[in-house]
């Protein structure tokens, strides 16, 4: 690609010295699982997420698999998730052997629509589990209110919306627990598979430090039957070097959505609606088209990367076969399977290179 969708390398290379002198630090302190690295960055994340606890997890699945059980919640519990999210979100409600329980999102912000929430709301309903799609934050405030008038716990999926905020606060501690991944891609993104869980609830963050550690707070003490999920301290050490430049490479993106927003104006593509009370941490710009595959097509064979956020919504996928969801149950998510489109917003690339690419969108989808 001449024009790559994301380029990692380019991240790496920006930081390499501090990188490798941390990594080092590590490689010689002899500490290989948890310990200072680990709840130095645990502290930093939470500082910056005006959260009063983060706790380091292997990935974003187990952030919201371990959240899930933290929270009580497994057979015969009804969980709310997006119709259109990533599969992770949904494997983290089945595998603790919860239901899914679908609701369409705002076609215009690709977000849980969260006046259609109540009406799926039964006896067995105990979590909302809202999905921060794209860097942009879901609309917490009617979520939240739903949640305080049903009795029923705030799970967000926040691996896409790090440094997003909902009215001027961080996304990090609205729900009970919040789920983060620092998957490579991510716009807080590690050398490898990385997670972290934050909350201001100290008996949540304790059993999630449980959770992770084979259920044991003292070594050959087992209170709870655990799992083997710790954030490894080379990863967390990664992270502490690319939080301090959290801030900047989120304003390029900005940069970036605000030209794509500008220049794409008027056209005949749809572009993310951003309500005033958000903030997006513009992790993926996504466009919609009814002919979005021709400028896939077109933009593929210029050399300029793009991607689909996500072609199959997860209740086609054959692993939910089982689940027997009709085909035509979700409309919008279906609808919008077929006409997004992510153009390349990363901060390492060249916000010149945003012209081409918009002429060629715009050729593409007249
Ligand atoms: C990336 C992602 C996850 C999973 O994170 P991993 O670290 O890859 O396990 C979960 N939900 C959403 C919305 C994601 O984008």
């Amino acid at each position: 690609m001449r024009i790559p969708f994301l380029d990692l390398r380019a991240a790496y290379r920006e930081l390499q010295v501090e990188i490798d002198d941390a990594v080092h630090r590590v490689l010689d302190s002899g500490w290989y699982i948890l310990g200072p690295e680990v709840e130095s960055f645990e502290n930093e994340w939470a500082t910056y997420c005006g959260a009063k606890y983060a706790v380091g997890v292997a990935n974003g699945l187990d952030a919201l698999t371990l959240s899930l059980r933290a929270l009580g919640i497994g057979p015969g519990d009804e969980v709310i998730v997006p119709s259109n999210t990533y599969i992770a979100t949904w494997l983290a409600v089945t595998s603790v052997g919860a239901k899914v329980v679908p609701v369409e999102p705002d076609p215009a912000t690709h977000n849980i629509d969260a006046s259609k929430i109540t009406n799926s709301i039964t006896r067995s309903t105990k979590a909302l589990l809202p999905v921060h799609l794209y860097g942009q934050p879901a609309d917490l405030s009617p979520i939240m209110s739903v949640a305080r008038n049903y009795g029923l716990k705030v799970l967000e999926d926040a691996a896409q919306a790090h440094g997003a905020k909902y009215q001027g606060t961080p996304i990090g501690a609205h729900g009970d627990a919040i789920a983060w991944s620092f998957y490579p891609g991510k716009n807080l993104g590690a050398l490898g598979d990385a997670g972290a869980v934050t909350t201001n609830n100290p008996d949540i963050a304790d059993k999630i430090r449980l959770l992770r550690n084979y259920g044991s707070r003292l070594k050959y003490k087992n209170e709870m039957v655990g799992f083997n999920s710790h954030l490894d301290p080379l990863q967390a050490a990664v992270l502490r070097i690319k939080l301090r430049h959290l801030d900047e490479w989120n304003s390029r993106r900005k940069h970036i959505a605000t030209k794509y927003l500008r220049e794409l104006n008027d056209t005949h593509v749809a572009l993310p609606e951003c309500p005033n009370w958000a903030e997006s941490a513009w992790h993926l710009f996504v466009i919609g088209s009814p002919k979005r595959n021709s400028i896939y097509e077109r933009l593929s064979m210029e050399g300029i990367g793009c991607l689909i956020h996500y072609p199959i919504p997860p209740h086609m996928q054959e692993a939910y076969a089982e689940l027997n969801f009709n085909p035509n149950a979700f409309p919008i998510a279906r609808k919008l399977a077929d006409e997004v489109l992510s153009l390349p917003i990363s901060p390492h690339m060249n916000l010149d290179t945003v012209d081409e690419i918009v002429e060629n969108v715009k050729s593409a989808a007249s």
